[in-house]
């Protein structure tokens, strides 16, 4: 039976974070767990960052971005000489186990933490929605919304000037941020990892827009596709026709108070958590799939293949 249940986040910080955090304190207390709070993720692990936490702590953090117990990367955790400090520093506090919110390689610490004798379960808090196992990650929605924003704005100054905007989207390798904000955008062309378009392609169609007397284009690109993104766009002026102009959106798409959606998503996904580790769960991840909120074993989840989407892509192939 355990007593004692920490809670961190780690990773790149995403919108919902501190819902979750939220609901796992608060789920926590209400089964009679004592719930601590550690600041800056593995970082303040190691270093013994450790705080308990009350109902208190926790109020009016659902409408905030961010993460109130801050986010860091610690590489070093990688080593074991490095995680026995934080195994040792929780159970000098009597802390039997841990929710660790964050994106994969957060999961893998997770797991080696469990297998040094802490429990551990990871919710999937990143923007990126780049884990398998889960259909949406906490934060991925709120950036949506705020990347539907901003090409909103740059699509009003495209039009007037009859420009190409040629938006780069964050997704560390994952294209879905791309490809669901292209979706809802009507995107002329959108570029992601899982689906590249070859240059030469790329030019031709928007030749073939530009000559079909097509006023102004969006262009949605993944980051980590193009080295130069303006470099990208230069290349569309000289070719197409087309004056363009490249927006990389950058940071901006972190923030924010979270949607409904994350909200709701980072409820379910913290108190069912919390019922893991009383069952005596540990070395897992929450995921929603279906609707329906799910565990894995952290390995499966890293080891499973990510939805290309590829009804999706059909569905902006025939809305062109
Ligand atoms: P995001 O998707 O937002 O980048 P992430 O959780 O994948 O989030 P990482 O920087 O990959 O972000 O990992 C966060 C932290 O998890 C690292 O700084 C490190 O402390 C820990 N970590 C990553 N990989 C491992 C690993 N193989 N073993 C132990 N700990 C790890």
């Amino acid at each position: 039976m355990i007593h004692k249940i920490g809670v961190l986040t780690s990773g790149g910080d995403a919108p919902g974070m501190n819902c979750a955090i939220r609901a796992v304190v608060r789920a926590g207390l209400r089964y009679g767990l004592e719930v601590y709070g550690v600041n800056d993720g593995y970082k303040g692990l190691v270093e013994g960052d450790i705080f308990p936490m009350d109902r208190n702590s926790v109020s009016d953090i659902v409408n905030r971005g961010g993460t109130i117990l801050r986010t860091a990367r610690l590489r070093e955790f990688k080593e074991e000489s490095v995680r026995q400090k934080a195994v040792d520093n929780l159970k000098k506090l009597g802390i039997d186990a841990l929710v660790v919110i964050g994106g994969d390689g957060s999961y893998m610490g997770a797991k080696k933490l469990t297998e040094m004798g802490i429990n551990c379960v990871g919710l999937p808090g990143t923007i990126d929605n780049d884990i398998a196992s889960t259909d949406y990650t906490i934060g991925f929605d709120t950036c949506l919304n705020t990347i539907m924003d901003c090409v909103d704005r740059i699509r009003d100054t495209t039009e007037s000037h009859q420009r190409c905007a040629v938006i780069e989207v964050m997704g560390n390798h994952c294209g879905d941020l791309a490809l669901f904000s292209g979706l809802a955008e009507g995107a002329e062309m959108i570029i992601t990892p899982d689906h590249p378009i070859p240059e030469e392609e790329v030019m031709e169609s928007l030749r073939k827009l530009h000559d079909s007397k097509k006023s102004r284009a969006i262009v949605i690109v993944s980051e980590k596709i193009y080295p130069d993104i303006h470099a990208f766009a230069a290349r569309i002026s000289e070719q197409t026709g087309f004056e363009a102009k490249a927006e990389v959106l950058g940071r901006v798409q972190r923030g924010g108070s979270p949607s409904a959606f994350d909200r709701i998503l980072a409820a379910r996904m913290g108190a069912y958590a919390v019922d893991a580790l009383l069952d005596g769960k540990g070395g897992i991840c929450v995921g929603m799939v279906n609707n329906k909120i799910v565990d894995y074993d952290i390995y499966e989840a890293l080891s499973l293949p990510r939805d290309k989407h590829i009804s999706m892509l059909r569905l902006i192939d025939i809305l062109k």
